[in-house]
């Protein structure tokens, strides 16, 4: 596995394509455990906000915000995949669906950590 200084990403039906600029690999590879992660199950790691760029199917990306509403949750609407999300705790990052990335499993990933996102404030805020 070996992530590329530019990384293609897409969501599971292609209408979504992402252009991220990785020069450190996969910073913070992590789960997390607020409610909405809880669900959704993803492994995430950060990509500051200038280095995610969506280069296809604008257009199908959906925001979905909860709570604070200071987490910004984009996911396709054709095939429901979430992509990725601009974070509450640090707004000049966002926070990418790993499984997104081409040829990445996130299955063969060793040691991802939990993030303790159902102990901030507010529970449930998109860390
Ligand atoms: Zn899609």
């Amino acid at each position: 596995m070996e992530i590329k200084q530019v990384h293609k990403a897409t969501c599971h039906c292609g209408s979504v394509e992402l252009e991220l600029r990785m020069p450190n690999g996969l910073v913070d590879a992590r789960r997390c455990s607020c409610s909405m992660c809880r669900k959704r199950g993803t492994v995430m790691a950060s990509v500051e906000v200038e280095n995610l760029m969506v280069t296809r199917g604008e257009e199908f990306l959906t925001l979905y915000q909860f709570n604070t509403l200071a987490a910004k949750h984009y996911f396709c609407k054709r095939c429901g995949i979430y992509t990725h999300h601009q974070r509450r705790s640090n707004p000049y990052q966002f926070g990418i669906n790993v499984a997104c990335l081409e040829g990445i499993n996130p299955y063969d990933l060793p040691n991802i950590t939990v993030t303790s996102g159902v102990h901030e404030p507010g529970e449930g805020i998109g860390l």
